[in-house]
């Protein structure tokens, strides 16, 4: 074998029930796991009353008792990891199910691993320390289509000291994702928008950035062309379940894609502006992601062309040189296309706040993506890319 051929592991990954109406089996997929009779404990985002009643009662017909947990918020906070670990232990639950988006299945996916520990969500921040093995069963029903928590062995949530770290580690990883595309058609326009990107986000950057996996890409492409072909339809067209069942699929192959390669500078970048500006996750690495991609293009042409072609950049015998630099373009295109704001000015950030976006992109608790990047990021690289996201019109 050459030696420039890479040495990657593919899987195991998450398994993934997928179908409209599928959520109806919900309690056969807890039997399945658990056995009959089952203590679940059901983590759901508050704002979602009507679909965590609905699952709790399939539950409680398929002969499993439910307890509710709806103290969940955009950003979780290690405390409330916390808390729902203690709601588990206080229910005896076997299982975890998490229902929302990526911030309640991060929750529920964290709660039921350390629910046996001893230790708080703190002590295991930026993996210092390993998660334990003897979590409880969790089944992840996204609600969103864009984190890919389902998929993946990773739980963002922000620690006493105000950081916004991870968790990672195969102990995360849902004992089954169930994706029902009924349970996304009531995302509003602008959070379809932006959950979408970020699964767009997700797609490119786990095949662009240092670490090879062809296997990965594979899902990664079809997943960006999943994302073109259908994301704009999901936004304009609420109810459209061909449309909202693609993106499902593409956000749960975009999530598998970086939890076997990992994210870049856009996703560094993105915690960053979430932490100085409050932007939507899903925004927020959209738009990094739109002021580095031309960058990040030059230095591997071959594989920004391959994510080019994906997004529907027509080939027509183009050189990979010219197909890489048309993909800045393109990206910022579709952004404008789906309906996702560029400019900041409207959630109070300017240019002058570039220095304060720049240092905590060179944060400690951003460098394992910054070091995944396809270029390295100097202070400076991050300082003038910083300023590209907070003057963009
Ligand atoms: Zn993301």
């Amino acid at each position: 074998m050459p030696a420039s051929m890479p040495k990657f592991s593919f899987g195991p990954t998450t398994p993934v029930a997928f179908g409209v109406g599928r959520s109806a089996k919900l309690a056969d997929d807890v039997t399945a796991l658990c056995g009959a009779g089952a203590s679940v404990l059901l983590v759901a985002d508050p704002g979602l009353p009507k679909i965590a009643e609905r699952l709790g009662e399939i539950l409680k017909a398929g002969g499993h008792r439910v307890r509710l947990f709806t103290d969940v918020r955009s950003d979780p906070l290690g405390t409330q990891v916390d808390a729902a670990a203690e709601a588990a232990r206080s229910a005896d639950a076997a299982i975890v199910v998490g229902v929302g988006g990526g911030s309640t299945l991060d929750t529920a996916k964290f709660a039921a691993t350390i629910a046996r520990a001893g230790d708080k969500a703190d002590h295991y921040g930026l993996a210092v320390h390993p998660l334990p093995a003897n979590g409880l069963k969790k089944i992840c029903v996204p609600t969103t289509a864009g984190t890919g928590s389902e998929t993946t062995r990773v739980s963002v949530f922000t620690n006493a000291k105000s950081e916004k770290v991870w968790a990672w580690g195969d102990p995360l990883r849902a004992d089954l994702a169930l994706l029902d595309p009924e349970l996304t058609v009531g995302l509003p326009a602008g959070l379809t928008a932006a959950t979408g990107v970020d699964a767009l986000v997700h797609a490119i950057e786990a095949c662009t950035i240092r670490r090879l996996n062809p296997m990965n890409d594979a899902l990664c492409h079809h997943a960006i062309r999943l994302i073109a072909a259908n994301l704009r339809r999901a936004v304009e067209a609420p109810e459209d379940l061909e449309a909202r069942g693609a993106m499902q699929i593409a956000a749960a192959m975009a999530g598998i894609g970086i939890d076997n390669t990992g994210t870049g500078i856009a996703h560094a970048m993105g915690h960053a502006l979430g932490v100085v500006g409050h932007i939507h996750h899903g925004r927020a690495v959209g738009l990094c992601l739109r002021a580095a991609l031309a960058w990040n293009a030059e230095a591997d042409p071959a594989r920004h062309a391959a994510v080019a072609v994906a997004l529907g950049v027509p080939a027509q015998g183009c050189p990979p040189a010219d197909l890489a630099r048309d993909l800045a373009p393109a990206y910022d295109a579709f952004l404008r296309e789906v309906g996702l704001p560029i400019s900041l000015r409207k959630d109070g950030l300017a240019p002058a706040d570039a220095e304060r976006l720049a240092e905590v992109t060179m944060a400690p608790e951003n460098k394992s993506m910054r070091d995944s990047n396809i270029r390295e990021i100097a202070p400076a690289d991050a300082l003038r890319i910083a300023r590209e996201v907070l003057s963009a019109a």
